[in-house]
């Protein structure tokens, strides 16, 4: 069925909401038209999840909609304005490059992002140039947007919350980087795009009024059962931070480094945002940095919560004149409510952190034993993923840390407290299978499918694809994926290179 250039045979069913607040929020905006779009991915169980059409999305009219050729029926067509604190230097920013269709909405809520939903922002990200792009083209280049594909999909089968990818297309036309590059577009599934840097937009370039209609948007959307509270808009920013405080803790717990922790890329929902220069950690080491702009190593994987908790300071400031009208109230309420975070995220870190070493219950000393560990494997420069695969599985513990008496030692002390608890050794055994991932997106291999994929060969990334979706569950086809690279001699190196 066809009215104009809108098409529906696919099962888009939208809501607009965002379209409900102030115009200045966003722009609307017309179709930048590609030259030849071609499907290269699309992720078939999300779309069903999503109520869409998998054979629709994957025919003409389908891939059309998905290069932002066509429009999707009902779709608000929109590019979100935002600004943002960048490596700490606050500037104005937006979608430069991305167009929300719409709010796709389902009968019974489900969860696809981290927490059950009953709608969802569909985006194309590459899709041209808005009001937002400043010197941008307003494209994006097909390895970055594969290489989001991967990661963000890999985060949602660990388990942590995430925007989702639901398509990739070729456009046809090339990009012009440090190097000539295939276009490409992403369609990305978030709970919403609200991000901190919203606030601050509405806060630095609007005013009250509008941060407010925002705050309860955001309520709305994501934390409506805080609608009666009596503060309302505290209890927002304490439901954010205790995403934020989770998201982290889950982060450190798989050796994950976002690269880019900007305002801009911290959302609402908790759910992480941006897949740019971020990367797993191999090699234990707490100061690990993989971002090529991130010089002084502001976003290292150790920083990740103080930076969280930085970036939740520049959210609390956009909601103080909501918190109190006396502003040295408001100021107290919130300082005391960022107080918590370490103290959660501590909490939700070492709970994660028990039960990767199989510990069910509480004692004192779990704190050193697991602190023993990080240590131990930053001395002996062991992997992060697979000292936890070895101690769940127990192979591979003849040599490096392994074989020292160091070890020996922590390992005696770690065998009695799990057979002090109530839970037998295999209860144990079975915790930790649950709790620590066989494979992760090894960089290496994610560069060895983004390679074949630029020449054409989707296969391995398929493959690949195929081995990360049930990272918890072994399976001997995954034993190649948990080798680690060759050692080289340089860093590896991410980029924004989008
Ligand atoms: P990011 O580093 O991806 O978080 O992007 C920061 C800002 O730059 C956002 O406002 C993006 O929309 C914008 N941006 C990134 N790449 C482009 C591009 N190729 N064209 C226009 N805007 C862009
Ligand atoms: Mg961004």
């Amino acid at each position: 069925m066809e009215q104009g250039n809108q098409i529906n045979n696919m099962g888009w069913n939208f809501d607009n909401t965002y379209k409900e607040l102030p115009e200045s929020f966003y722009s609307d905006m017309n179709l930048n038209p590609v030259r030849n779009p071609e499907l290269v991915i699309l992720n078939k169980p999300l779309a069903k999840e999503l109520g869409l059409n998998v054979e629709g999305l994957e025919g003409k009219d389908g891939v059309e909609i998905l290069a932002g050729n066509k429009k999707a029926e009902g779709g608000a067509y929109i590019a979100q304005a935002y600004a943002g604190h960048q490596f700490g230097h606050f500037t104005m920013l937006g979608d430069g490059r991305a167009i929300l269709i719409g709010e796709q909405k389902i009968d019974t809520p489900i969860n696809i992002t981290g927490e059950d939903y009953k709608k969802f922002d569909i985006q194309l990200k590459g899709s041209g140039r808005t009001p937002y792009s400043r010197g941008g083209d307003g494209r994006a280049v097909l390895g970055p947007m594969l290489r989001e594909y991967i990661i963000s999909e890999a985060m949602y089968d660990l388990r942590i919350p995430t925007t989702r990818s639901l398509a990739v297309v070729k456009t046809g036309e090339r990009v012009y980087r440090e190097y000539v590059k295939e276009g490409a577009i992403l369609t990305r599934v978030a709970s919403s795009h609200l991000r901190f840097g919203t606030f601050e937009y509405a806060a630095n370039y609007l005013g009250k009024e509008e941060v407010k209609k925002l705050a309860d948007y955001a309520i709305d959307r994501h934390y409506p059962y805080v609608k009666n509270d009596e503060n309302k808009y505290l209890s927002l920013l304490k439901e954010v931070i205790k995403a934020h405080a989770k998201l982290v803790s889950k982060w450190l717990c798989v050796g994950f480094i976002h690269g880019v922790m900007n305002t801009d890329n911290m959302t609402i929902s908790g759910e992480t945002i941006d897949y740019g220069p971020c990367a797993f950690m191999d090699t234990y080491d707490p100061e690990t940095v993989f971002s090529s702009i991130d010089v002084h190593g502001r976003y290292a994987y150790k920083n990740q919560p103080n930076m969280a908790s930085w970036n939740i300071c520049r959210f609390a400031e956009t909601l103080l004149p909501l918190i109190n009208e006396d502003v040295d109230i408001a100021v107290d309420m919130a300082q005391k409510a960022i107080f918590e975070f370490s103290d959660l995220h501590f909490k939700y870190w070492i709970k994660q952190m028990r039960s990767k070493l199989g510990f069910f219950n509480e004692e004192p000393m779990d704190k050193a034993i697991i602190e023993d560990l990080l240590s131990m494997m930053e001395k002996y420069k062991e992997d992060y993923t697979n000292t936890f695969v070895s101690l769940t599985y127990r192979k591979n513990m003849n040599t490096g840390m392994f074989a020292t008496a160091e070890f020996t030692n922590w390992h005696k002390n770690y065998q009695e407290r799990l057979e002090r608890q109530e839970e037998s050794i295999e209860e144990a055994y079975e915790l930790m299978k649950k709790s620590n991932p066989v494979v992760i997106p090894r960089n290496h291999r994610v560069e060895e499918a983004l390679k074949a994929a630029d020449n054409g060969d989707f296969k391995v990334m398929e493959k690949l694809l195929s081995i990360l979706s049930n990272p918890y569950e072994y399976r001997k086809e995954m034993d190649e994926y948990t080798e680690l690279a060759e050692k080289s001699d340089l860093p590896y190196r991410t980029y924004c290179g989008t």
